[in-house]
């Protein structure tokens, strides 16, 4: 029998909402939608705090609809760095509790706090202090949820939301989640919903009564990690992958920027392509994984396009490289004296990155990339970058 695990779960409630309603106080109490664009009238809903949620308005719906709902809403731009350092200080006070912690998204966080009961009497206690420690320091809640692994701690903190916590041991599982849409599951999107449903499956305790044969036999390795969750006690946190419908491996990974006017001298080109490639080799080292394939597409301003691409022998991910990559096939093209309105970059033929150099020189280099992605991590994209793509950043 393997050792159980104790995993904690935190997730910030309506967290952006509730950031601008903490540094604004006006705002406590009161419907509030954060909007991506100044524009409150043509913008969408980021975050809704849960004033406005509770009139029906969520993320994703456009302003103009959520107005429609609340004429008297109030409305905020969402602003990103303030978030991103909030969130940053709430990663810090969660290493106070325990060295593992993982953050999951900007207001997400996991904790091993196996065998932490013993310093807080018990895992309520842990988790009450560190709910009262975010609200007195931050003035924002958050959902706690407890649990044996990552994907059961999520569940739980879902169950009651806002500031609510759920303690769910491995015999109270079944019983906690029997009514619990399939969907509702992090990990189970709209496709495998629907595969589940053909199948009957719509509840967990529907997920709990399949065998382990039929889900590989039907959803292959979705399958494995399907019954897995189906039956935790079989499973320590170690065992489950994390599988996600939205996380499954990018077939490319590209960027394209539209010019605020048209170029065509070389040059102009050259430094905006080493900026998406820098932006594409960043993505790709994120991922872990190389490209083989580049793919470059300009287009005019009549909205043709041109574009290129080429196979070649090795795999890379080093910004560097494609930039060189990139301008072999700018090269047949054949793009020169054409105006160009908007540049793409795209890496396909995906591999895994191995990380073995045979070279010295590529071992520096990949350690130079990594101490590059690690600061502009932690302080924001683009604060350390190549000198050759200064004259394109504004
Ligand atoms: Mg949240």
């Amino acid at each position: 029998m393997k050792k159980e695990r104790k995993i904690l779960h935190i997730d910030m409630d309506a967290f952006f909402a509730s950031v601008e309603q903490a540094v604004n106080p006006r705002l406590k109490g009161k419907p509030l939608i954060v909007g991506g664009r100044e524009d409150k009238r043509r913008s969408v809903v980021c975050a809704a705090s849960y004033e406005a949620k509770r009139l029906g308005i969520d993320s994703g719906m456009s302003t103009q609809e959520a107005f429609r709902i609340c004429p008297n809403a109030e409305f905020a731009v969402a602003d990103s760095a303030k978030y991103l350092y909030v969130s940053k200080q709430i990663g810090n006070l969660l290493h106070n509790y325990s060295p593992q912690v993982e953050q999951a998204s900007v207001d997400e966080f996991y904790l091993d706090i196996t065998g932490l009961d013993k310093r807080y009497c018990s895992y309520l206690d842990l988790g009450m202090d560190i709910k009262n420690n975010i609200k007195n320091s931050f003035d924002i809640t958050g959902s706690i949820g407890i649990s044996v692994n990552r994907l059961m701690s999520k569940v739980a903190a879902k169950l009651k939301k806002p500031d609510g916590m759920v303690i769910m041991e491995i015999g109270d599982i079944a019983c906690f989640l029997k009514d619990l849409p399939v969907e509702k599951i992090p990990g189970i999107g709209k496709s495998l919903k629907e595969r589940l449903n053909n199948y009957s499956i719509f509840s967990y305790s529907d997920m709990c009564r399949i065998s382990e044969d039929f889900y590989v036999d039907k959803f292959g390795k979705v399958g494995v990690w399907m019954f897995a969750v189906a039956n935790p006690s079989l499973f320590t946190e170690d065992d489950i992958h994390w599988f996600n419908e939205s996380d499954a491996a990018p077939k490319s990974v590209g960027h394209s920027y539209t010019l605020p006017r048209n170029i065509y001298a070389r040059h102009e080109v050259e430094a905006w392509l080493r900026l998406l490639c820098e932006m594409v080799g960043t993505r790709l080292r994120r991922y872990k994984l190389e490209s083989r394939i580049l793919h470059i597409s300009l287009r005019q301003p009549d909205l043709t396009f041109i574009s290129k691409e080429k196979n070649f022998k090795e795999f890379t991910n080093d910004s560097g490289d494609l930039f060189r990559r990139a301008l072999f096939v700018l090269d047949k093209l054949k793009s020169r004296n054409i105006q160009i309105r908007a540049l793409g970059v795209t890496a396909r033929g995906l591999g895994p990155y191995t990380g073995t150099f045979l070279l010295n020189d590529q071992k520096k280099r990949k350690q130079l990339f990594n101490a590059q992605d690690d600061i502009n991590h932690r302080y924001g994209d683009w604060t350390l970058h190549p000198a050759s793509i200064l004259s394109v950043r504004e």
